[in-house]
Order: structure tokens, then sequence, then C-alpha cells
């Protein structure tokens, strides 16, 4: 699959990206099994595999960092070091596990509503004073937890 494919209306794109998501819910809901943790030697491996960078954004990993799985765990992804790669925290946290047509669409809206704000449309001002508050909301939460 090069590129998901765009349905025919508005309505059956918001279909299809709840579909989606729920689909993704119930593959968590059906996962139990427990995770193991990589030992350091396995963790330094996984590391070198992209000599010491992000593999979702590409940029330079520090200190912190996860081993996120390449095939996701609930889509039948081995807990091996051949299917991980370092990530960020933020970024492996935001990729989660979302089915490669989901993360497409993420990706592709991502995209729009960046390209919105930054032409400066009416769209695109009233996306970033949204996405602002939600962020200012979301970040005095986590510093209350
Ligand atoms: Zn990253």
């Amino acid at each position: 699959m090069d590129e998901p494919t765009l349905p025919a209306s508005i309505e059956e794109l918001i279909s299809q990206l709840t579909t989606l998501q729920l689909d993704r819910n119930q593959r968590h809901s059906n996962e139990r099994i427990s995770r193991r943790s990589l030992s350091k030697s396995d963790r330094a491996r996984v590391l070198e595999k992209t000599t010491k960078r992000c593999h979702i954004c590409g940029g330079p990993i520090d200190l912190r960092w996860q081993a996120d799985h390449v095939l996701a765990h609930s889509n039948g992804g081995q807990h091996s070091v051949e299917n991980f790669l370092p990530a960020h925290n933020l970024c492996n946290n935001y990729r989660w596990d979302y089915s490669q047509e989901e993360f497409q669409w993420i990706l592709k809206l991502g995209v729009w509503v960046r390209t919105q704000i930054v032409k400066r449309t009416l769209l695109g001002r009233q996306l970033a004073e949204h996405f602002f508050a939600y962020e200012v909301r979301r970040q005095a939460r986590r510093r209350k937890a």
C-alpha cells in the first residue's frame, strides 16, 4: 500500500478514521502478552542500528530513548532485537502502534494542518488557536501529575 485511498466523501473519511481507531483499540484489548525488557547489550545493539538516531524523526539520541517495535506488538511483531529501532520517548509515544494506514492518514492530516497554519489561512489560525489551548491544558495536567 503506497498511500491510503481517499474515500468518496468527507463522511466516509471520518467513518474510515473512526474504524481504524476502533480496530486499533480492539487489537489492544486482545493483547495480553507480557513484555520482557531488553538486556543492556540488546538495547546497545538496537541503538547502533541507526547510529544513535531516532528512527522516526532522525534526530540524535542522547540519554532517554525507547526501543520501538517496527512491526507493532499488537500487529504480531516479535519482541526481539530484529524488530526494534531506537526512538525518542516523545516520537515513540506519538507514533504509538497505529496501523500503517492510520499512521499515514495522521501524517497527511498533520502536514495539511501545518500548511494551513503556515499559509495563515483563517482555518489555519483557528486550528493553531485550538491546538495551542489544547497543549497548554495538556502540559498543565502533566505538571500536576
Ligand atoms: Zn525522534
